[in-house]
């Protein structure tokens, strides 16, 4: 695998590979790689000639009192699962050689999409997500881009920035990956201690609940939410950010269960905030 830490190298490494005529999907993430990174890149390959992750810690994203310094990295062993998941290049850039020091040039969605769900604690959270990943589109110049459903807001949000910036890349949604018992797999679930990893599970539970009544026929997703709000309540360790029925395309609140409805969670865990969703279609 290719180590790449400048957008020189990066650029014209694909430009041999378009040269050659072949295709390049683009998995960007923030490294501490698990099993849910290793499915976007499984999907990589088997859709694309030659595959690039980034690994990025992007400090737009982070608010302040948020866990940038903190948050974890291991290039070493990231370059070892990516090797095993036949990732063709690493992207590994400073934060210098993404932005200069004076960068005044944002890409924001400005209607109420990014302001729901996370976005309400996290008001410059997305705004960062959509600069970076343009950017990475503009490095890598990928035909496809691989995104996990497990953050699903953004998800949605990078296929309206692709659309109306006519970005000619295909965003390929993949299913959340789950630990054993339930779990969302996430760079984050290393800050729990023993205690906390076993009340995290309440997420998860609080997901499956929705997805049960969902299956029963319940269309009224305020009861339902209603309903997921009590049983995370049930766990004292846990503090709800957010439970809430959105559109699952403009993240508007809805009421009814239309097609599709995300139903999203945000709950802290001690200090730590793990989110979880599922999407009805
Ligand atoms: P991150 O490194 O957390 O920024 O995530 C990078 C990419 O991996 C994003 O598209 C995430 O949605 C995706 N991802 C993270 N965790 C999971 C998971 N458990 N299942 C599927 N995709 C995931």
């Amino acid at each position: 695998m290719i180590i790449a830490t400048t957008i020189a190298e990066v650029r014209a490494q694909v430009a041999e590979w378009k040269r050659q005529g072949l295709t390049v999907g683009l998995v960007p993430t923030m490294g501490y790689l698990h099993e849910g990174h290793a499915s976007l890149i499984d999907k990589a390959v088997s859709m694309c000639d030659k595959v690039v992750a980034s690994v990025f810690v992007n400090p737009t994203q982070f608010g302040p009192g948020e866990d940038l310094e903190t948050y974890p990295r291991d290039f070493k062993r990231d370059c070892a699962l990516l090797t095993e998941h036949g990732c063709d290049m690493v992207f590994h850039p400073e934060v210098s050689e993404m932005y200069y020091e004076d960068a005044a040039t944002f890409v924001e969605i400005l209607s109420d999409m990014p302001k729901q769900l996370c976005g309400k604690t996290r008001p410059i959270h997305f705004r960062g997500v959509c600069t970076v990943v343009s950017k990475l589109f503009n490095i890598v110049t990928p035909d496809k881009a691989f995104f996990g459903q497990k953050d699903a807001q953004q998800l949605a949000i990078i296929r309206r920035m692709v659309r109306d910036m006519a970005y000619g890349i295909e965003i390929v949604g993949c299913p959340i990956v789950r630990e054993a018992d339930g779990l969302a797999k996430s760079s984050r679930n290393t800050y729990l201690s023993e205690e906390e990893r076993k009340a995290a599970l309440i997420l998860s539970q609080s997901i499956k609940l929705a997805e049960q009544l969902l299956a029963d026929g319940e269309r009224d997703a305020d009861k339902i939410v209603e309903a997921m709000t009590k049983k995370i309540e049930t766990e004292p360790l846990a503090k709800i950010d957010y439970v809430s029925a959105v559109d699952g395309v403009t993240m508007a609140t809805v009421h009814d269960v239309q097609t599709p409805t995300l139903f999203a969670i945000a709950v802290y865990i001690g200090k730590t905030r793990l989110i979880d969703n599922t999407i009805f279609e």
